[in-house]
């Protein structure tokens, strides 16, 4: 019958728009957290659709206090039991040291230790010195991706039984790898394919 459909779409639409109402957490349980960067499609690279996930993107996808916070938010009372980072190759963060861009900002005129860093939050200080830390420009992205996973999984405020792993996207391949794991490193020349003779 049409209204058995119709009633089945009224009640899957109630359910899309009541779903922190009724606790109901996104279709796979997971938060990504990857870079901002427009060359990172990052339901793509997943395979994930609308619905799937929580999703944070900042500079880098970098683990920052509000990246905690949200990661906090989301595995503690949204139902979410697995965490992605994703960081890319061609990062804009390994463009530069954070003392440059400090400096950087002084010559514009900005004092970065006289700003506040959220300013909805003016509690929130950082101690002098401390800001070309804070903007967490890095050099490495393997490096860096196992690092934003540690982060996590030492972190008091997001369950201990949460799943959370890193992968690295190409821009030049436009695929996932896993962190330290470069495929095209392994087929590029002889010695790479362990030749014999
Ligand atoms: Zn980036």
């Amino acid at each position: 019958m049409l209204y058995q459909q119709i009633d089945m779409e009224l009640a899957e639409r109630e359910a899309w728009a009541l779903r922190r109402q009724k606790g109901i957490p996104n279709n796979r349980r997971l938060f990504v957290l990857a870079c901002m960067d427009e060359r990172l499609p990052v339901e793509e690279a997943l395979g994930i659709r609308l619905g799937d996930a929580h999703v944070y993107r900042n500079a880098g996808g970098l683990v920052t206090d509000d990246v905690i916070r949200s990661a906090m938010l989301t595995t503690n009372f949204f139902g979410t039991k697995e965490i992605i980072v994703v960081n890319h190759t061609e990062c804009g963060m390994m463009t530069a040291t954070g003392e440059f861009l400090t400096n950087a900002l002084r010559e514009k005129g900005i004092d970065p230790d006289s700003v506040a860093i959220d300013p909805a939050l003016p509690e929130l200080k950082l101690p002098p010195g401390v800001f070309p830390k804070w903007i967490r420009m890095f050099s490495d992205v393997d490096e860096i991706c196992l690092k934003q996973v540690e982060l996590l999984r030492n972190c008091p405020l997001i369950p201990a039984d949460v799943q959370i792993h890193g992968y690295v996207w190409e821009v030049e391949s436009m695929r996932l790898r896993r962190p330290g794991v470069r495929l095209a490193e392994k087929v590029n020349t002889a010695k790479a394919m362990g030749a014999k003779g």
